[in-house]
């Protein structure tokens, strides 16, 4: 079985490097180089959301569940990538500040984070980002960078062979990208260049789902005053606040646009605060 899987692997991941793989990011139009067939990162973003939700406690039928996967899939709609199953899970931990998405549209917001967003529009803005990685594919990117740097397809070939010179964290990486493996799909961290450009993304998807793009700097603004400037997993590694709202501010003309041809979508004041630290 695990030879088989193994070798399927092996011939999805030579079929995708004879293709390499130089694609366009969505809204930033970037270039990158990506050798994991989508195919396979779908599957491996499955695969963790399965387990990690075992481990997490998931909001069922709640009012604020209930928003979550409203926001999430006006943000879907936003982003239409017709081969993603969308999923949006409330996760109950009112002390974790966080949210996230893996490979394939499979999301997760902790309640930890909602007296951060405020607002249906702060949330949407959150959830474009998190969407945004898996939109631009950040996450293959990554793993073909990871591949690279241990020595591309030669390392590769020496996982396949079972050979046991590889370091066990050489083995982790190679088994994500080949699909074999199950945690390494977010717990590796995003770059910076990654994190700025699923703001920009995140923020041109909520101006297309209605929801006004000036709410994105407020979002880091709040994060900022809530977390103490990091040490909180949404923010290590990531750009300064700073830097996040100069990024932002570049892209936000446009964003505005966007918004004021969409703004009917939304009912209401998507503004008004629904959540606050003391609920929690
Ligand atoms: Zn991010």
């Amino acid at each position: 079985m695990r030879r088989f899987a193994r070798s399927t692997a092996l011939g999805l991941v030579l079929a995708a490097s004879t293709l390499v793989a130089c694609v366009k990011v969505p809204v930033t139009g970037r270039r990158q180089a990506n050798l994991i067939p989508d195919a396979l990162m779908r599957q491996l973003g499955a695969s963790t959301y399965q387990s990690t939700l075992a481990d997490e406690q998931v909001a069922k039928g709640t009012e604020n569940a209930k928003v979550i996967n409203s926001v999430g899939k006006k943000i879907a709609k936003s982003a239409d990538q017709p081969k993603f199953d969308w999923q949006f899970k409330l996760l109950q931990a009112s002390d974790t500040i966080n949210a996230w998405c893996l490979p394939g549209g499979k999301i997760a917001v902790y309640t930890g984070l909602l007296p951060v967003v405020e607002s249906e529009a702060g949330l949407a803005f959150v959830m474009g980002h998190e969407v945004g990685h898996a939109t631009a594919h950040h996450g293959a990117e990554r793993l073909s960078q990871q591949l690279a740097v241990l020595g591309g397809m030669g390392a590769l070939y020496l996982y396949l062979d079972n050979k046991t010179e590889m370091s066990p964290e050489q083995i982790a990486i190679i088994s994500a990208a080949a699909g074999a493996g199950a945690e390494v799909g977010y717990v590796l961290p995003f770059s910076r260049l990654h994190e700025k450009e699923a703001d920009v993304i995140g923020m041109m998807y909520m101006a297309k789902a209605g929801y006004p793009p000036k709410e994105a700097p407020l979002v880091w603004d709040r994060m900022e005053a809530a977390t103490g400037g990091g040490n909180v997993s949404i923010l290590s590694t990531h750009p300064t606040n700073k830097d996040r709202k100069k990024n932002l501010n570049e892209w936000m003309p446009q964003a505005t646009k966007r918004y004021k041809r969409n703004k009917d979508k939304v009912k209401g004041d998507s503004t008004t605060k629904l959540w606050s630290a003391s609920q929690f």
